[in-house]
């Protein structure tokens, strides 16, 4: 396979941890100061305990301070609320993030609208979620940045474009339409709605750029992608031992112009991403504390 229509992720993400570790070195070495994350955990899911030590590897590298907080699953919503009030109010901590899945007893927004919008380095907070609309500069969504990292790499000019957006989460596809519609694209969103009126193929044949983040493998057939459009492939899926995105890989590499690859695409920018919020929130604090 010719790599060049490739849309990797991998030398971003490594440009963003290199700006973040000059960045956090130069606080502690400038403020004798550590910019500290903290990931709450409710349960003991098996992946989102994997992610943790990925990100507690990644925090590591990057000079960044690392604790989990773990809670029993059968927590209620009153003492998540406590503890994350708790955390709100800890000084020595920057950033505070939701680990998911949580149990089933729980509603991540119930609890993602509790943690202080200047330590929400997730970006999920209604606050945070607010200023995507308004196009303020603030802590906005990982996975939706990523995408617009990517998008930035090639230089194409996004005036106009015709973007399908195919997934409507709060943390993806909805915050992600509202920045594309910021730098110009005409933007469609898709949802199961659109799929279940069977329009999902006809919107997708149109797209110039296709994002699709719906977590089902080969929702987006490869005869779909409209020639040399561009296509980022959000969805993470386990098949067979193996991880594959949403989007039905080798068709859709001989239409497309750029394609991300699953792994090694949106992923390793998010968690750049995840620590680049990390680092401005922890500095937004410290001018707060005038320091
Ligand atoms: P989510 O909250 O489950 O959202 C998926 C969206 O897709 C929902 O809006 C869902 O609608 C919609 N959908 C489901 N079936 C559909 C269909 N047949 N046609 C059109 N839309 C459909 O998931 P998410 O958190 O946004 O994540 C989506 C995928 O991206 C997952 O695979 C996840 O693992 C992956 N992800 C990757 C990264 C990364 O860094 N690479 C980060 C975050 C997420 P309903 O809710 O109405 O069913």
């Amino acid at each position: 396979m010719n790599r060049e229509k490739l849309l990797e992720g991998k030398a971003i993400a490594g440009r963003i941890n290199r700006m973040v570790k000059d960045e956090v070195l130069k606080l502690k070495k400038t403020y004798s100061f550590e910019p500290v994350l903290c990931a709450v955990q409710i349960g003991d899911d098996k992946e989102s305990s994997l992610y943790l030590d990925f990100q507690q590897k990644m925090a590591q590298k990057l000079a960044i301070g690392y604790q989990v907080r773990k809670l029993s699953a059968d927590t209620g919503i009153a003492g998540i609320i406590a503890v994350i009030e708790e955390l709100n109010r800890d000084s020595s901590i920057n950033g505070i993030i939701l680990q998911l899945p949580l149990p089933r007893h729980l509603n991540a927004n119930d609890i993602r609208c509790r943690i202080d919008p200047i330590k929400d380095v997730e970006g999920v907070h209604p606050e945070n979620l607010g200023k995507i609309i308004l196009n303020e500069k603030g802590l906005a969504p990982c996975t939706a940045c990523a995408v617009m990292e990517l998008l930035n790499t090639l230089n194409i000019d996004l005036y106009g474009k015709e973007a399908v957006i195919v997934g409507y989460s709060e943390i993806v596809g909805k915050p992600l339409a509202a920045m594309m519609l910021n730098a110009f694209c005409t933007t469609t969103i898709c949802h199961i709605a659109t799929s279940g009126r069977g329009l999902l193929a006809a919107h997708v044949k149109r797209a110039e750029i296709l994002v699709v983040a719906v977590g089902k493998p080969g929702v987006i057939k490869g005869e779909w992608i409209k020639k040399d459009a561009i296509v980022v492939d959000v969805g993470i899926n386990y098949v067979d031992e193996k991880i594959i995105g949403d989007v039905e890989f080798e068709k859709a590499y001989e239409r497309a112009a750029y394609i991300t690859p699953v792994p090694g695409g949106v992923g390793p920018i998010t968690v750049a991403l995840l620590m680049r919020n990390l680092l401005y929130a922890a500095k937004q604090q410290k001018q707060e504390d005038k320091l």
